[in-house]
């Protein structure tokens, strides 16, 4: 029998927690309870971190996980490191779900960074118009450039303004239509872009946009990870899932 915890936060966790229930599967879904309303979701939620590595092997083995898939969000470093670490810990099956990485096309204008505090330093120097898309959590060390103006994207409303000083805010939900953010980095004004190469079709809107309006792209590149098995499609952890070696827990172990 497969008892999965699935780590979410993206929507390829919402697809497989869809495909994982249509199956019949049991199996529940983490969130780390950064947003204040996620999306119900067919199958159990639980919600809040494990505690560390230490926290999620006693997860893993309170709850009898047979199988642990990360379908984090890709710059969700700790917790994919912890994933892999409290796997090896336990013998649990673990796999990956994420989306491949954007690639720069013909015709975009991209400046890579490796991270956030690359970006930061990258736009020292006289105001421009920036979309900054990256999510509420990142977005105070912006305050360190506080000569542009910013305009914010946001799932959730937040309860303290953000600190910095010139800013328009949107409060949306993802995914996003091309033709959408073309019109607001018109509307705005916008002679830069700013975001994680988060990869996928939901967050590509603005790539594509950028790159229609030859707009420039800061891309802040991916963390670094652990080597582990990566797969791209909800489908294909689908088949993982009947082809996985049984993991400790399966063998009654
Ligand atoms: P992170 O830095 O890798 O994780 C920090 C801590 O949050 C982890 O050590 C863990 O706490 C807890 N945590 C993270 N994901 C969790 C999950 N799915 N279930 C339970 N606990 C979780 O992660 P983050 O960048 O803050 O991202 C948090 C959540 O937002 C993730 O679910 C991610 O998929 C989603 N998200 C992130 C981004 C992004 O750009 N980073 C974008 C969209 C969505 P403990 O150590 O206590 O277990």
């Amino acid at each position: 029998m497969h008892n999965i915890l699935l780590l979410g936060g993206t929507s390829q966790a919402s697809a497989l927690a869809r495909l994982l229930a249509d199956q019949g599967i049991a199996a529940t879904l983490s969130y780390a309870g950064r947003t204040d309303k996620p999306m119900s979701q067919p199958i159990a939620v639980r919600v809040g971190g494990f505690g560390g590595v230490a926290g999620l092997v006693d997860y893993l083995l309170g709850h009898r996980v047979t199988h642990l898939i990360d379908a984090t969000h890709p710059f969700a470093a700790t917790m994919s490191a912890h994933a892999v670490e409290a796997a090896r810990l336990t013998g649990v099956a673990h796999v990956t779900l994420t989306r491949p990485a954007w690639r720069a096309e013909e015709g975009d204008r991209w400046t890579h960074v490796p991270d956030i505090a690359g970006a930061v330093a990258a736009l020292a120097g006289p105001p421009r118009r920036v979309m900054l898309a990256l999510g509420r959590m990142h977005v105070d060390a912006f305050a360190a450039q506080p000569q542009h103006h910013y305009l914010l994207r946001f799932v959730d409303a937040p309860s303290e303004p953000p600190r910095l000083p010139h800013h328009s805010l949107i409060v949306d939900r993802g995914p996003f239509a091309l033709e959408g953010d073309r019109e607001l980095m018109q509307a705005h004004a916008i002679d830069l872009v700013v975001t994680k190469n988060a990869g996928g079709t939901g967050a590509q809107a603005k790539i594509i946009a950028a790159r229609q309006l030859n707009l420039p792209v800061l891309m802040i590149d991916r963390p670094a990870l652990p080597a582990r098995t990566e797969l791209h499609a909800p489908d294909d952890v689908m088949h993982w899932l009947d082809h996985a070696a049984p993991s400790v827990a399966d063998r009654g172990v």
